[in-house]
């Protein structure tokens, strides 16, 4: 780490890099005492930023769709990835080792490009969203209401804690983003110069519109007084200033989103059946050493409750005090150090206080907290400590345990007697991001899993099965909520498309079908139609919402339902026996299969020869309504409804309305038919086109 002169943090804000007008407060790097950086953000317009915001980047994100946005994030993810060494190198300085900064910075990259896959493949390629089915409000089909999901016009605030100055960043801005919403990151003073340096680099690329992303290095000043209710503000940090700022007189009074992660005293379970020897026990002393010392047990999902059973507490704490005393304690770009300092001196103090608490209702029985050993860098300059794990012998009496949260390598070993206790010490947390079980025991893993869910966001069950796959205790992922009720904050982020919509307003829109349908860009029972070519003679140039096509009819027979039982093998006795038929109560007499129904359907409405519609990949929501018995009369009517050509392909996709009837008009089947739909037809001029 060589030593150069601080730099000067700047604020990226209405279109300029911006360095405040004070003196600036210096960072310090984590393991040497150097100066880092000086920090600071006097002088600067916070109205100004958020209106910036609001008005320059917000009208052109929405402009854009979710397919549009996902792929500006994959390109922007990918050239973060090619700049990853830059990040490492300076990550360093944060106290976090090679490894500490995977999670970090790839991690972080990672999860933007979850979000970017995600993106495409999961959420159609218009600018809002549909919620669930059209709810119909009139018997003639001339009312119905859409729960739509649109942006929200204000800016997302993200206010970050110093312990994951990349991934705090980028797990927040990725959904933000994909919903078309403009973002203001806030990172923590301590580690600002990362998340600084990410910010410079992603403004270069120009993949951004300007004034997506804006950075605030320092105090958010008066910010939060010019917040409203198009806005939202997220933070992750301590209990105590999330709950300053959740009471901001702008928050409550304008009702903002207030989205807070804040302290966790997460646990985990050692199950009654992992005793010694067995390959969860194993794991779980891994797992709970691991949590410990990554990133310096600085993670707001680390294990700081560790329950065992009290026959095997001695075995547990022998074997962790063992792995935990041959963790090497050094500077983070050691390649021999399993674990770097704390974020800062501060925080190494903070620590120590903490750990005066806990010791009021526990005891040490791993580490000292005051002699520190390190194998290299200096124990004083550097926020060095080593790990410490206590026992706490009553644990239903041990108040600050349940209480206190110590961020940095300490957990607490706590005994049960019974799976019962195991479930009320967990819950004693009041609330945490996550909580883990090792069993191999489905009972075990069911009685626990329904007694700690409604007190955590995730629980994850591990065993010998899952032990190399698993993604550990630790690790919040894309796809999955993370968050916790009560102490924990009480908000959610990611859990993949779920955290877009926390940028998104869901309004119930009321109207006429055939205007519901222009503005939710979706077809719905009820709306405009027009009859002409076969859609399937349609490329995506030429087909529309709405398109029908009404088939010809075609009677079942008995020897239709004889022949598809014995060339299928379904000869389930409601086909095939009139008696038994008779007597299901579903039936008065022997029906056609669904299948069969939904394959005539198939003859019915394809168009046979080679033409735009590439492949059929599925049906959603297939129901069989009526029975079809023989002699009856079946006719499908075919509809557009819905149309997704994909970015960077030549074809999209196209969901149909498929519904199929009777010969007294009743709908004996209803389903969405999923195809894929060329963007030009012939494929001659889709070549001419592509050059
Ligand atoms: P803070 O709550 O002090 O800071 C968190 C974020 O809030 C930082 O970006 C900070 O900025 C900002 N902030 C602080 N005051 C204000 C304010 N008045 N208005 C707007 N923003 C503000 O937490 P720390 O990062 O200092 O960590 C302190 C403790 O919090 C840790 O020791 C740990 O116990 C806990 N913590 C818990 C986490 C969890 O997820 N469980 C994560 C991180 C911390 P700035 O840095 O510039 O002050």
């Amino acid at each position: 780490m060589a030593s150069a002169a601080p730099r000067r943090l700047e604020s990226y804000v209405y279109g300029a890099w911006t360095a405040g007008k004070g003196d600036g407060l210096p960072l310090l790097d984590a393991g040497t005492g150097e100066t880092v950086a000086l920090i600071d953000s006097k002088g600067l317009d916070f109205a100004e930023v958020l209106h910036y915001g609001r008005t320059v980047a917000g009208p052109k994100l929405r402009a854009m769709s979710f397919h549009e946005r996902a792929a500006m994030l994959k390109a922007l993810g990918l050239a973060l990835m090619e700049k990853k060494e830059e990040f490492y190198a300076e990550s360093f300085r944060t106290g976090a080792t090679r490894a500490d900064g995977w999670v970090d910075i790839e991690g972080g990259i990672g999860t933007m490009l979850t979000f970017a896959s995600k993106g495409r493949r999961e959420l159609p390629n218009t600018r809002i969203l549909t919620d669930g089915n059209v709810e119909p409000l009139s018997k003639d089909n001339s009312f119905s209401a859409q729960h739509i999901y649109a942006p929200l016009q204000g800016v997302a605030v993200h206010i970050n804690a110093f312990n994951f100055p990349i991934w705090g960043m980028l797990e927040k801005i990725s959904p933000t983003l994909l919903a078309g919403v403009p973002a203001v990151v806030k990172p923590a003073s301590q580690t600002a110069y990362l998340t600084e340096l990410m910010v410079r680099r992603i403004i270069e690329t120009g993949l951004l519109p300007e004034g997506a992303l804006q950075l605030i290095s320092g105090s958010v000043g008066d910010l939060l007084d010019h917040v409203t209710g198009q806005d939202v503000v997220t933070f992750t940090g301590s209990a105590w200033t999330g709950r300053k700022l959740k009471a901001h007189p702008a928050v409550i009074a304008n009702s903002v989103r207030f989205t807070m992660e804040a302290d966790s005293l997460n646990a985990s379970i050692l199950g009654p059946d992992a005793t010694p020897g067995t390959p969860e026990f194993d794991l779980f002393v891994k797992e709970v050493a691991r949590e410990m010392t990554v990133k310096a047990g600085q993670k707001c999902t680390a294990i700081r409750r560790v329950i065992a059973p009290r026959d095997h507490v001695d075995a547990l704490v022998k074997a962790l005090g063992d792995m935990l005393g041959k963790t090497a304690l050094g500077l983070p770009d050691d390649e021999t150090t399993r674990m770097g300092p704390l974020a800062s001196l501060h925080q190494r103090t903070e620590v120590r206080e903490r750990i005066q608490d806990l010791l009021s209702d526990a005891e040490i029985v791993a580490g000292n907290p005051d002699n520190v050993r390190v194998a290299s860098g200096d124990a004083e300059r550097g926020a060095f400590l080593n790990p410490i794990l206590l026992y706490a012998d009553d644990p239903f009496g041990a108040f600050k345990i349940h209480d206190v949260e110590a961020f940095g390598p300490v957990s607490t070993v706590l005994p049960y007697d019974s799976i019962e206790e195991a479930v009320e010490l967990a819950r004693l947390g009041k609330g945490s991001l996550v909580s883990s079980v090792f069993t191999d025991d489905p009972k075990v893993a069911e009685e626990v899993v329904i007694g700690v869910a409604p007190f955590h966001g995730r629980v994850l069950v591990g065993n010998r099965r899952s032990a190399k796959t698993s993604t550990g205790h630790g690790s919040p992922l894309a796809g999955l909520v993370h968050g916790g009720p009560g102490r924990a904050g009480g908000g959610e982020e990611m859990g993949g498309m779920r955290g877009v919509k926390h940028y998104m307003q869901r309004t119930a829109v009321q109207g006429t079908p055939r205007l519901l349908s222009a503005v939710t860009g979706r077809w719905i029972e009820g709306a405009d139609v027009q009859h002409g070519e076969h859609p399937f003679r349609k490329s995506l140039a030429e087909l529309k919402i709405g398109d029908q096509l009404m088939t010809a009819k075609r009677q079942v027979t008995l020897d239709d339902v004889e022949h598809f039982a014995h060339f299928t093998g379904d000869t389930f006795y409601a086909h095939m026996d009139e008696a038994a038929a008779k007597a299901n109560p579903f039936f008065d007499d022997r029906v056609a299969h669904g299948y069969l129904i939904a394959s005539f359907a198939a003859g019915l409405f394809v168009e046979p020869n080679p033409g735009p519609v590439l492949a059929n990949y599925g049906v959603d929501n297939m129901r069989f309504l009526t029975p079809v018995y023989f002699g009856d009369t079946v006719q499908v009517r075919l509809t557009c409804k819905e149309i997704n050509p994909r970015e960077n392909a030549n074809h999209g996709e196209v969901r149909w309305d498929c519904q199929v009837t009777n010969q007294k008009g009743e709908i004996v089947a209803q389903y969405d038919v999923l195809t894929m739909v060329a963007k030009i037809w012939p494929p001659a001029q889709t070549q001419e086109a592509a050059e």
